[in-house]
This record gives C-alpha cells, sequence and structure tokens, in this order.
C-alpha cells in the first residue's frame, strides 16, 4: 500500500451481488470470461469511436485488441485492453457501485427466487462475475485522455482500494487471481484455477465471445522438433517456441450466411449486445441489396426493459456499422423511437466512414434504411401474432404501448400498426385484433365501438356500454393511458369509423332520433333548469338513446376532451382547462320520469336543481372520477338518505 492509497466501501447492492456471486454454486463459472471480454470489447467500441472526433486518443492504424495472460505460478489470468480505459471517478462510479442496469435487475431477481444459482449465468452480472473464480481482483486502467493511471484492487469482501499507479498504456488491465478449488471443486475441471491452460480458455472464448470483433489473443508455447543447419528436424530434439495465437473467429455474426449461426451463437450475440438476460422473442436477419446495400441483425427482446418508458432514452437501440466499424451506438435515425425497443446491428458499406451523427441526421440513405427496418420490423410483428399467439401476447403486453405510439405518431398510414396491437374487448377476456372484431361485426353494425379508462373494471362498469350491449354488439375496452392519444389517430380502420362511446352522439337510427328529438322539445323546460342547475359544469343536458340501466352519463361535448383523457392531462402535470361535458339523461328511467313529473308540478322546485347535482356526481363516479366538490355531494346523498329512513 502507498501512502495515497483509500480505501473506498462498495455501495449496499454491490456487497449484495458479490456475496451472492461468491457464494454462488453455480457450475458455470467460466462464464465470468465472457463478460470480462465483452467489457474489454465494449471499451474497445468505445475508444474507436471517441476518436472519430477526438484525433489524439489513438494513433492512426493502431491495432486494436484484448491479450490474455497467464502466471502459471501466481496463479494469475490477466484480461488486458488497449480501450478506452477508464478516470479515478470512472472507476469508482463503474466499479463500486452498480453501474448496469442487467446487475440491478440480477439483484431483483435473486431477491425474489432464493436458490437459483442458474440466475447469475441467465444474467452475467458483468464485471462482478470474475468474483466467482478469483479471490482478488485487481483492474490497472488508465483512460485515454489522461496521463495518470489507477489501480483497483478488492477481495470482493466489503471494501476496494484505488491507488495511483505508474507506467500504464491505455487501456484496463483485469487480474483475477484465481482462488484455490473448494471441497466441491477438486476435479480438475471444476478448479477455478483450469482457467489457466491454453485450451479451456481457447474453449471459452470459441463458445462465448467468437463473434467479439477484436483478436483476443494469447501467447501459446509450442513445442516443435529442433531444426539442423539445413532445415531438417533433427531426431529426438524438440524445443520450446512461443507465438501469438488469436482465439476468435472475428466474424460478425451479422456477416456470416444466416442458415450456419446456430441458436447458441444469437443467445450469446443478443446477450453480448444487450446485456439482456432473457432469449429474445425473434430475431430478423436480412441483406438489402441494390443501389444501397446493407445488413440488419434486428432482435425483438421478449422481456421490456426497466427503462422503456424514461422520457430521456427514446433513441432507437441499434448499432450503425460501416465496413466492420462501430459508427454510432444507439443510432437514432435507424428506427424511430417507438420501435426502441428492437436492438441489433445495421452494417451499411456504402456510408462513409466519418460520417458524423449531424451529417447521418439528413442522410437521405439513412431514411430509406430505416424504411424498410420499419417494414421488416411490422411484417415480423404480424407473423408473431398470428403464429405463436401466446408469446405474442405476452410480448404485446409489455412492448404495446410503445407501440401503439407509431400510431399516434402518424406512421401508420397503411394501418399496418394498427393491424398487430392487442386490445382488450367486451368479447371475452382474450385481447383481440382490430380484423378480429370486424370481423365479428354484424352486417348492420357500422362502427367500430371504443371505450377508454383508467381500467379495464372502471369501463366494465360504465353506463356507457349499456347500449352496445343489449344489441349484442362488442366494444373495445382501451384502457392504456396511450390509448387516447392513439385514438386521436385512429379514427378509421378497415373502412369503418373508430367511435369512442363517450363522445359526440350516440348511433341511433333514424326514428329513435326522430323520437329523442321530440322528448327533448316536449321537456324544455326541464333540461333548461338542470343545465341552469350545473351552469358551471356542464356544455349542455340533454336525453340520451344509449343508455338502458343507468338514469345518466357524462360525454365529450364535440370536439372536446374525454373525461379520461381530462384526468390523464392532469396527472401528468398539464394545466388543462375545465372541461364542460354534456349530461346525458336516460328519458326511459324511472327516475328521469319522476324529475319530468316534479318538474310539471313545480318548475322552481329547489330539488330539481340537487338531483341535477347529484346524477352528474354519480356519472363522474361511474367513469372513474370523483364529484367536484365530495363533500357537498356527501352531504346531498345523506339527505337523501335520511328523506328515505326517515320519511
Ligand atoms: P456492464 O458492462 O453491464 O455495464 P459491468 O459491471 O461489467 O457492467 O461494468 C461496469 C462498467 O465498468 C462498464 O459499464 C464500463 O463502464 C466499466 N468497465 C468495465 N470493464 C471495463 C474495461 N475493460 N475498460 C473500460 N471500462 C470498463
Amino acid at each position: 500500500m502507498t501512502a495515497q492509497t483509500e480505501t473506498h466501501r462498495f455501495e449496499a447492492e454491490v456487497q449484495q451481488v458479490l456475496s451472492l456471486v461468491i457464494h454462488s454454486l453455480y457450475t458455470n463459472k467460466e462464464i465470468f470470461l465472457r463478460e470480462l471480454i465483452s467489457n474489454a470489447s465494449d471499451a474497445l467500441d468505445k475508444l474507436r469511436f471517441e476518436s472519430l472526433t477526438n484525433d489524439g486518443l489513438m494513433e492512426s492504424g493502431e491495432s486494436l485488441g484484448i491479450a490474455l495472460e497467464v502466471d502459471e505460478e501466481a496463479h494469475v489470468l490477466r484480461i488486458a485492453d488497449n480501450g478506452i480505459g477508464m478516470s479515478r471517478d470512472e472507476l469508482v462510479r463503474n466499479l463500486g457501485t452498480i453501474a448496469s442496469s442487467g446487475t440491478r435487475r440480477f439483484l431483483e431477481a435473486a431477491a425474489e427466487a432464493e436458490e437459483r444459482p442458474d440466475l447469475i449465468g441467465q444474467f452475467g452480472v458483468g464485471f462482478y462475475s470474475a468474483f466467482m473464480v478469483a479471490d482478488r481482483v485487481s483492474v490497472e486502467t488508465r483512460r485515454a485522455d489522461a496521463d495518470e493511471g489507477w489501480r483497483w484492487t478488492s477481495s470482493g469482501d466489503g471494501s476496494y482500494e484505488i491507488e495511483p499507479a505508474e507506467g500504464l498504456g491505455r487501456g484496463t488491465i483485469v487480474s483475477l487471481h484465481l482462488r484455490e478449488p473448494a471441497e466441491a471443486e477438486e476435479d480438475a475441471d471444476k478448479s477455478p484455477r483450469r482457467f489457466l491452460e491454453e485450451w479451456v480458455l481457447r474453449d471459452v472464448v470459441r463458445r462465448y465471445s467468437d463473434f467479439v470483433e477484436y483478436p483476443v489473443q494469447m501467447e501459446v508455447t509450442r513445442s516443435a522438433p529442433k531444426l539442423d543447419e539445413e532445415g531438417e528436424p533433427i531426431e529426438g530434439e524438440s524445443e520450446q517456441t512461443t507465438e501469438l495465437a488469436t482465439l476468435n473467429s472475428q466474424k460478425p455474426l451479422w456477416s456470416r450466411p444466416k442458415s450456419e449461426i446456430t441458436d447458441e451463437e444469437h443467445a450469446e450475440f443478443y446477450r453480448h449486445l444487450t446485456h439482456d438476460w432473457e432469449a429474445p422473442l425473434t430475431r430478423l436477419h436480412f441483406s438489402v441489396e441494390g443501389t444501397l446495400e446493407y445488413t440488419a441483425l434486428l432482435y425483438l427482446p421478449s422481456k421490456a426493459p426497466y427503462d422503456l418508458f424514461d422520457p430521456s432514452n427514446r433513441d432507437s437501440n441499434v448499432s450503425l456499422y460501416v465496413r466492420r466499424v462501430l459508427i454510432q451506438r444507439e443510432c437514432k435515425d435507424l428506427l424511430p423511437s417507438w420501435l426502441r425497443f428492437v436492438r441489433g446491428v445495421v452494417e451499411c458499406n456504402d456510408l462513409p466512414l466519418n460520417v458524423s451523427r449531424e451529417t447521418l441526421q439528413d442522410d437521405p440513405r439513412l431514411r430509406q434504411i430505416q424504411k424498410r427496418l420499419v417494414k421488416k420490423v411490422v411484417d415480423e410483428l404480424a407473423s408473431q401474432l398470428a403464429e405463436r399467439r401466446e408469446e405474442y401476447r405476452a410480448f404485446f403486453e409489455a412492448f404495446g404501448p410503445v407501440i401503439k405510439e407509431g400510431i399516434w405518431a402518424g406512421d401508420d398510414d397503411d394501418s399496418r400498426v394498427a393491424k398487430v396491437c392487442l386490445f382488450q374487448t367486451t368479447h371475452g377476456s382474450e385481447p383481440t385484433t382490430l380484423s378480429e372484431y370486424v370481423e365479428r361485426m354484424a352486417d348492420d353494425q357500422e362502427i367500430i365501438h371504443v371505450l377508454t379508462g383508467a381500467s379495464r373494471d372502471v369501463v366494465e362498469a360504465s353506463p356507457l356500454l349499456e347500449s352496445t350491449t343489449a344489441r349484442g354488439e362488442e366494444v373495445l375496452l382501451l384502457v392504456d393511458p396511450v390509448d387516447e392519444w392513439v385514438l386521436q389517430r385512429l379514427t378509421e380502420f378497415d373502412g369503418k369509423k373508430v367511435v369512442p362511446l363517450d363522445r359526440g352522439e350516440a348511433a341511433e337510427d333514424e326514428d329513435a332520433r326522430k323520437k329523442r328529438e321530440e322528448l327533448e322539445k316536449e321537456h324544455e323546460g326541464l333540461l333548461g333548469s338542470l343545465k341552469e342547475a350545473l351552469e358551471e359544469d356542464v356544455a349542455e343536458v340533454r336525453f340520451t338513446t344509449r343508455l338502458k340501466d343507468s338514469p345518466a352519463v357524462l360525454v365529450a361535448a364535440e370536439g372536446g376532451l374525454s373525461g379520461h383523457m381530462e384526468r390523464l392531462l392532469r396527472r401528468s402535470g398539464q394545466d388543462v382547462p375545465e372541461q364542460k361535458r354534456v349530461l346525458e339523461l336516460n328519458p326511459e328511467h324511472e327516475l328521469v320520469r319522476g324529475l319530468v313529473k316534479l318538474h310539471g308540478v313545480d318548475a322552481n322546485s329547489p330539488r330539481l336543481g340537487e338531483a341535477a347535482e347529484l346524477l352528474h356526481g354519480q356519472a363522474l363516479i361511474a367513469e372513474g372520477g370523483a364529484p367536484k366538490d365530495p363533500r357537498r355531494f356527501g352531504q346531498l346523498v345523506t339527505d337523501l338518505l335520511l328523506g328515505s329512513v326517515t320519511g
């Protein structure tokens, strides 16, 4: 320890991860190498990327790579890269706290599922997996843009040390002091020290890191027959030679023929790309030829990342390569925001290597690629929907709200996105597609009914469903917050209007309309005095034919916001002007008839106003809202009850 050594404590969560890792019985310990090589490869990507805009970071033509070094006597395995390196602050932040979301998720899942040693393998706990095989780990690193280097050391026991380190080249060397085998590891093929052997390292690299684009190299010793002066082997004599062997083929997965890539290779590549521990739902691998040539390898995840709705993280997650060089990791011009969950790689060799973020944005070639990718992804969604309904349903539950953003973003002129959406429906508990809905429509049903609301329970209880239910017509129950926005664009499907039940006038036939209008004329006085009582809250009071069992309901005025939308906007902190909606009364309902009678007897009865307030409050409650003045509403109900109990 030098005078400058500082001891830090790990963040509590890191310590939790470490003790899970150290005490894990997980047998697949070799994944630590995959994780460390993957970190090294990321660090090389970062260097290459930063050096596009910062000439000083690396020499031109310099070779980038990853080296494995073995010190058999000291039982040390080193993984070295000449990548971006880390500053002192980065060391503390990256290795002392939980930097990666994958690790955080691992911890959450581990808390839920005790005794699940396989979790480590599924998640890959990144750097910390080193402690599965090592009882001491040191990281020596120098950042590409810094002169000073640092050494981080820990035994995984609650703290780590940081001190300055002299004489380091650019990049990072991770040294693992491979621990002695535990009792259960006495077999040579279980010992952590087997990772000192060349063939073991070769095997593990080939299995997990073959596609890493940088060479993973190692000095190997060969014994070859000794040669005499004429170059002929001397019998019985041999000599040791060392050579640098590259252990991985470095062939990017996407550049290989589709049929030759195994599922395991895809699984590894996906994990390398995403740090996602769950297998993807599906993949798309295709090349486009013509004036613009490119290859795409895209994965649709099966589980939503925790930050899917993080407003600061709405860019595409597909990386752009030009001639094997990673140009942009999350190239936002390759896919629109509503496909931000798609992960993968596009390589286009027709683009210049020196493209920058700025020029990419306006590049018509990228727009052309994007258009094609969107079409391919949506086609794939359609075929998943058709062929794997169960899986697709779970997928849509996770990603549906994001996919629907594509509709309100105006990217769905041809309804192809709408066609892959699933909606709750009154037609049973299974979600349905719009096309299935249309197929079930009776010949005389002209419009697609939808109803938005906060939850299935709330909308199912809505009085607005009464007349459609009575007619045996299906209603789509749109309970995703995003649905309100979707409806602003999704006004038609398959030539049929999509009409929210709570907006505008009810769909009614000519006879019904005439009858209603006559009634309204006849009881103009009553409707007028109810309206007067609710002057501040409603735009109109009218009769409706859309109710069966309930006396009243609130609907949006023509062009106005629905109650659900108003509540959503308020909740998201927006200043929405007070919306006056329409209170509709069911003229067939006994209560409404009673009001007609009361008005006939005493047009000025104060009970008319109170009834108006009660009906309005009740209608608000029925749609999952609350009366405007709950105290006053409660008082009116109490008075009413008092009347019925005592009177
Ligand atoms: P993840 O790789 O999933 O982000 P890790 O725990 O493996 O999580 O690593 C944490 C962070 O430490 C990385 O995100 C990276 O910033 C940094 N890091 C790890 N290894 C290296 C390396 N060889 N060179 C530079 N930075 C590294």
